[in-house]
């Protein structure tokens, strides 16, 4: 399917960036491209590639046929022009923040999102030039007071990990435009299935494939879309000359998993919303965030920036955080990982593991309680999934 024009999200899910028609092999399932690189015809054409005055296939760490897929698959998804497959999602974020913020100055970015990010902005980034200012996503004067001549682009999670924070991308959008400035949205929880941040005024999105996109826990890969110039000029600096490529058995394997994108996130999000109306009637538990229960912070804006709810849920265990180290213990379905996304339910209590040496006034600014536990519900049959977290939490009490 070359033009996309006029299909529904399934069925660009489905075809999206392929057509065997145009494959000399005519294959129906698109196929995998395992080379490193591609015959010229002659050293005109080489010369032609190399000069970038033709469009072709030097070599798989600039472009590959099986990665091209996945890349306009993703973007006709997402609503984007191009879009940029990376060898992981903090390789796709990396990748933006050096090309947006090049030659050093500032990102303005939400103080709720995924802990790798927080540390490649508060850590890493600061010894290339690039320093972070961190806000409330919801306080839209911190936004706005947070620019300075320095600041190259806003940065959000929504929802954020593992806060489930639901931000007013519109309205960040709109102080990003005002003053110049690029947004650039983590997509990964929703998926362009559940939102679809650019047709909400963002410019570029990002996404850690490796979870709902690919879906089945088998691969590490990241994606960028936005606009044909700057994810060209991406490709032809940054991602060719760092090289951050995915692989393309992995490209193949997340190609896989987005033709079930929308099967699959219908699912994850009725469970999930089963489960946390469970939770929230459950005399062990202190408080739910799911952003589908009317008890949601921002439950509103989920309702008009959303399809559906998704899949993960936190919550909060009375007994503090030995009562959630508990808990995870005595899971048996529910896998104890640091992963989300996976088809299989997955648990984590982040204070523990993932947000360990975090001081406590590290863990309260990214919204990390003692007694938070975050679930990624999969799509298993409900009635299993509760009924293993209700014996978990007979366990917790014994
Ligand atoms: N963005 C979010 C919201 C994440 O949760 C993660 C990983 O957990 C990443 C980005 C990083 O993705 P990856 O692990 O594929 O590098």
């Amino acid at each position: 399917m070359s033009s996309r024009e006029g299909y529904s999200f399934d069925t660009i899910a489905l075809h999206g960036g392929y057509d065997p028609k145009e494959d000399s092999s005519g294959a129906r399932a698109v196929p995998i491209h395992q080379t490193t690189s591609y015959v010229f015809d002659d050293a005109d054409h080489a010369a032609r590639l190399f000069a970038l005055e033709e469009a072709g296939n030097i070599y798989t760490r600039i472009t590959n046929p099986t990665n091209s897929v996945l890349e306009q698959r993703v973007a006709a998804l997402e609503g984007a022009e191009a879009g940029l497959a990376t060898s992981s999602g903090m390789a796709a974020i990396n990748l933006t923040a050096l090309t947006l913020a090049e030659g050093g100055g500032e990102i303005l970015s939400s103080k709720y999102i995924y802990g790798g990010t927080y540390n490649l902005f508060s850590t890493t980034l600061p010894k290339y030039g690039i320093e972070t200012k961190f806000v409330d996503p919801h306080d839209l004067t911190a936004w706005k007071e947070g620019i300075t001549e320095e600041t190259k682009f806003l940065y959000l999670e929504s929802p954020g990990n593992p806060t489930l924070d639901i931000v007013d991308i519109e309205a960040v959008a709109e102080i990003a435009h005002q003053n110049d400035l690029k947004l650039v949205v983590d997509n990964t929880f929703n998926t362009p299935y559940l939102s679809q941040p650019l047709k909400l005024g963002a410019d570029v999105v990002v996404h850690s494939a490796t979870k709902y996109i690919g879906g089945h826990g088998s691969s590490i890969g990241g994606v960028i879309v936005g606009s044909e110039e700057l994810l060209f000029e991406m490709r032809t600096e940054g991602y060719r000359d760092t090289g951050p490529a995915l692989s393309p058995m992995n490209a193949w394997l997340f190609i896989q998993g987005l033709e079930t994108l929308s099967l699959r996130m219908e699912r994850h999000s009725n469970n999930a919303f089963q489960v946390a109306q469970w939770l929230e009637s459950h005399s062990q538990v202190e408080w739910v965030r799911y952003p589908g229960l009317e008890s949601h912070p921002q439950y509103e804006l989920a309702q008009k920036q959303q399809k559906h709810f998704g899949g993960m849920v936190c919550f909060g265990i009375k007994g503090g955080f030995n009562a959630g180290k508990k808990l995870i213990n005595s899971v048996e379905l529910c896998s104890l990982l640091a992963n989300i996304g996976d088809t299989r339910t997955l648990i984590i209590h982040p204070a523990s593991t993932t947000h360990e040496q975090l001081s406590a006034q590290e863990k309260e600014d990214a919204g990390i309680s003692d007694n938070l536990i975050r679930l990624s519900i999969g799509i298993e049959n409900v009635d299993d999934i509760i009924a293993d977290l209700r014996q978990a939490f007979n366990k917790t009490v014994e």
